[in-house]
Parts: structure tokens; sequence; C-alpha cells
């Protein structure tokens, strides 16, 4: 006779897992790691204006 002990799944859901990166709101699926298309958009930007400052320090010596 064996008894099987069924653990409850409570923990399945990690909220800390599924909120936009930069608002927190709720991600969804289609627009992740953001919420909305605007976030994603901000954020590109954000990345593209970070990329512009990179300062030209690699002299192709050749
Ligand atoms: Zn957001």
């Amino acid at each position: 006779m064996t008894d099987r002990l069924f653990m409850g799944n409570t923990e399945t859901i990690r909220l800390s897992s599924s909120l936009c990166v930069r608002c927190s709101a709720p991600v969804k699926p289609r627009f992740r790691p953001f919420c909305s298309a605007r976030c994603s958009q901000l954020d590109l930007a954000k990345w593209l204006n970070e990329s512009y400052r990179i300062p030209l320090e690699q002299d192709d010596e050749n």
C-alpha cells in the first residue's frame, strides 16, 4: 500500500518574472519583456542613444 502525497502547486506563477522591465506592469507575451509596444520602443530608443554615444576608440591601425 503506497500513499502518494500530492504536493500543492501553490507557487507555480512567479509574478516577478513577468513584469515589464521599464514600468513593472504585467508583461504581454507579444511584447516581452515589455508590457506594450510603447515601452519596447522607448527602451530601444534608449539603446540607440547610448550606442551613438560610444566614442570611437577603436583605431584601425593597418
Ligand atoms: Zn511597460
